[in-house]
């Protein structure tokens, strides 16, 4: 399983590293600079859409010394996960509940048929149904994950490239 907040970070490094394509589709050349939740990134003009238009790319070329640094790799990167026996214990909660997987169900508003999938392992929900469900059965389903990028850290430190210096190499 690959959350999806694995693959983010994955294709952010990619895109750092492949010089300039957005940061976001990974597909079109990045022509702006839009802060996104928060980071700069370098988007094309149809994902700039998703975020604060900061800059284009163009103007920074120009301009001797970015104001706005790469945005840099997280040591940490934490992000939700699933529990592994997340079936059982939904399962478990529930029959300590008394309730059918019919009554569980019309409780929380899903689909029996969903329940059903879950409680047996062949549907994985959703962080946000797992924390509904959570909230609901008062169990713990989700748990913080801590990525640590040890080795990118080190690797962008040595080659010390900052994005003036892909503006260069691609200008040149
Ligand atoms: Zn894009």
């Amino acid at each position: 399983m690959i959350a999806s907040t694995q693959v983010e970070i994955i294709k952010k490094e990619y895109a750092l590293l492949a010089a300039m394509q957005c940061d976001i589709c990974g597909n079109k050349e990045a022509t702006i600079v839009a802060s996104i939740e928060g980071a700069a990134l370098n988007v094309c003009s149809g994902c700039g859409k998703f975020g604060k238009f900061l800059r284009t790319i163009s103007a920074a070329q120009k301009a001797p010394k970015p104001a706005i640094k790469a945005p840099t790799i997280p040591e940490k990167e934490v992000m939700d996960m699933l529990i592994e026996d997340y079936a059982a214990c939904i399962r478990q909660a529930r029959e300590k509940l008394g309730l059918k997987q019919e009554d569980f169900a019309k409780k929380i508003n899903e689909k029996v048929s969903l329940i059903h999938h879950i409680e047996t392992g062949r549907h994985e929900p959703s962080i946000e149904l797992a924390r509904k469900l959570e909230r609901f059965l008062r169990i713990k389903l989700v748990v913080e994950h801590e990525e640590v990028h040890d080795k990118a850290k080190k690797e962008a430190k040595g080659e010390s490239f900052t994005l003036g210096d892909f503006i260069k190499i691609k200008k040149g």
